[in-house]
């Protein structure tokens, strides 16, 4: 077992969580099972909030139920709508936003997420991150889809002006060439 850096999900969670408190604003790009929004309203605190967003009703409902058990969802606002669409969603400027890309797991694989609504909601995050905000991205390049999905991620970010935003790529190099990575944009301060 590894304590710190078992997962790609896990890093991601490090790095947020180094980076939000109590009283944040972030989103949760891609809701899938809630575990993620979970550790974002548990971080932002009473006065913080969570958006949410997900295509998928089952995504919401168990997102909604996680919330519920945990007592928290007075602070998450679910969307079931693509993330494509926050900008018009979210109107006040964010701490933080996590994507967590692919299938959602125990439902329907063909229901992924596409480059070019994942960039469109990178892009519009972007806008709306605070100066020192961070977007972090866990990116799966195995399954069908995945690799394009990827490249496409990698090279929107790689283009990223590099006084504005400090993007990093951690892959875990002695797995698969093929295996999940974290993605981070933290904004300038
Ligand atoms: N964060 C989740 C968790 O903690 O359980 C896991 C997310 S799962 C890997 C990916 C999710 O992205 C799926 O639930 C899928 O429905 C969702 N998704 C796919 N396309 C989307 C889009 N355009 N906007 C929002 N969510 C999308």
């Amino acid at each position: 077992m590894f304590e710190m850096i078992a997962s790609p999900v896990k890093v991601a969670h490090l790095l947020m969580g180094n980076k939000i408190g109590p009283g944040a604003t972030v989103i949760d790009a891609t809701v899938g099972n809630g575990y993620d929004t979970l550790f974002l309203a548990e971080a932002v605190g009473v006065v913080g909030r969570v958006y949410g967003f997900d295509i998928q009703a089952e995504a919401i409902e168990n997102t909604k139920l996680r919330l519920l058990k945990e007592g928290l969802l007075e602070r998450v606002l679910l969307f079931h709508e693509g993330h494509e669409n926050l900008a018009h969603r979210v109107t006040e400027n964010i701490d933080g936003i996590m994507f967590n890309l692919g299938y959602l797991p125990g439902g329907d694989h063909r229901v992924i997420t596409k480059p070019s609504t994942t960039i469109m909601a990178l892009e519009g995050a972007l806008k709306l991150l605070k100066p020192g905000g961070l977007a972090t991205v866990v990116v799966y390049p195995g399954h069908e889809g995945g690799a394009d999905e990827a490249q496409a991620l990698d090279e929107y970010v790689a283009h990223l002006p590099k006084n504005t935003y400090s993007c990093v790529k951690i892959t875990f190099v002695n797995r698969s060439r093929r295996s999940p990575y974290v993605l981070a944009i933290e904004k300038a301060q």
